[in-house]
């Protein structure tokens, strides 16, 4: 029978951690026939790793560092992967040095060419602080915490270059993100568990598809596959605006260009990413895959990464008018029947992966449940 002739129980549009989870769940813990669709060539959505063409791993989205506090999400993933431990280190190129980000005590003893300890930094972050009455903003949120002297200095042109707007135009959550330490650690991140896939996000994303139930048809438009195969239920891990063609207009994303780069030299710069928060500067950011990997090769890759308006929906946008325009398309999402929509894009929230894979595991509870109830009520002829 051609695969053209099945029902599957589920379509699943996008190959990312939303879908690729929730896949995995369906067809390992209900037996059911899923077919997963991506439009790009691979697996692994954002996530996708791969060798470029000198034999480094590279991230072909930009740095993704895996990070959480869940550990229902790494217990979850470690079915598929073993781990390679690494705390994210980010350095920032400003006044010609550069310095620890977020902004800790190494940060304003080297900046101000001071010898301050933990209590020190905390007074000279206050005497520099601007009370708020209220903190709105992700202006407000590293003001009230830094004052106006370090916000230019490390948020102002970053964020206006990552989101085309002034902080001031950002929900709070966006800066908050990057906490302020008095104390001298230097880690991007505090969460308990810290790691990279010991070998590749692509690797493990193959692992958690490996099952006779999944079909993944890389290279394949939801709207090729429509009205051409036959389904039970839909999840849709892609745009909620594009599913329903804009009804209500374009939800805001901002979208990013890679500039990859390969170097004749073993190491390029002492951490996995530099920030660039001068607005002279065209690029945020520039990672050097190695140091996320721990591979050992005799060139280095780097990406540079520009933002822009125009490209693949890489980032919603954290904002009070965009989120009520999000909130049109899930009243629209929620009356139609036989759909569910789900992930950073289904959803429109600025998730990061953990927190991407806890969402599809609570989709798969809620679906999980209704099917047992679904089975006993068919069992005893009741309704269903
Ligand atoms: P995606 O990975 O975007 O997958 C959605 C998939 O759906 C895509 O592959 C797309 O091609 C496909 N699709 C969409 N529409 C259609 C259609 N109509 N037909 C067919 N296919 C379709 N998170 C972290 O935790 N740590 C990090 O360090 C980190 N760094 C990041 C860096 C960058 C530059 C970016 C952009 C994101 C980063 N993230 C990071 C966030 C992370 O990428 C996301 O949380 C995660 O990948 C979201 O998974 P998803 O499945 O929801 O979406
Ligand atoms: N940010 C900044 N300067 C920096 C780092 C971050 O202004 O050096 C701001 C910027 O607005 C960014 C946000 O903080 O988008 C969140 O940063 P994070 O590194 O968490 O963003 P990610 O790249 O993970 O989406």
């Amino acid at each position: 029978m051609a695969l053209s002739d099945t029902c599957f129980d589920c379509l699943i549009v996008g190959g990312g951690f939303a879908g690729s989870v929730l896949a995995e769940r369906l067809a390992s813990q209900l037996g059911q026939r899923v077919l997963l669709i991506d439009r790009r060539s691979h697996i692994g959505g954002n996530a996708y790793d791969c060798l470029d063409g000198a034999g480094v791993l590279v991230h072909r989205y930009g740095p993704h560092i895996f990070h959480t506090n869940a550990q229902r999400v790494v217990d979850y993933l470690s079915q598929f992967t073993q781990w390679r431990p690494y705390e994210h280190r980010v350095l920032g190129a400003v006044d010609g040095q550069l310095v620890p980000i977020p902004i800790n005590l190494t940060t304003l003893n080297r900046l101000y060419g001071l010898d301050l300890d933990e209590a020190g930094a905390a007074a000279f972050l206050a005497a520099r602080a601007t009370p708020l009455p209220a903190i709105t903003s992700s202006r407000d949120v590293v003001v009230s915490q830094v004052g106006e002297e370090l916000y230019e200095k490390f948020f102002a042109g970053y964020t206006r270059k990552q989101w085309g707007r002034d902080a001031s135009q950002l929900d709070k959550s966006v800066t908050a993100r990057v906490p302020t330490r008095t104390t001298a650690d230097d880690r991007y991140f505090q969460d308990t568990f810290q790691c990279m896939p010991l070998h590749g996000y692509t690797q493990m994303f193959e692992r958690m598809i490996d099952h006779p139930l999944i079909t993944f048809w890389p290279s394949t438009e939801f709207a090729a596959v429509k009205g051409a195969v036959r389904y039970r239920h839909l999840v849709y891990c892609g745009p909620v605006d594009e599913y329903f063609g804009y009804r209500y207009g374009k939800l805001p994303y901002r979208s990013l260009r890679f500039e990859h780069q390969t170097l004749d030299q073993a190491q390029f710069q002492s951490v996995a990413v530099v920030n660039y928060p001068a607005p002279e500067v065209p690029f945020t950011r520039i990672t050097e895959y190695k140091h996320l990997t721990g591979q050992q090769h005799p060139k280095t890759s780097i990406t540079r990464e520009f933002p822009t308006d125009t490209g693949d929906p890489y980032y919603p946008i954290p904002a009070p008018e965009n989120a009520a325009l999000y909130r049109r398309y899930e009243a629209l999402a929620e009356r139609t029947p036989g759909v569910t929509f789900t992930g950073r894009l289904g959803t429109y929230r600025y998730y990061n992966m953990d927190q991407v894979v806890a969402q599809s595991l609570a989709l798969f509870s809620r679906i999980a449940d209704k099917y047992t109830v679904g089975a006993v009520a068919a069992r005893s002829g009741a309704p269903v």
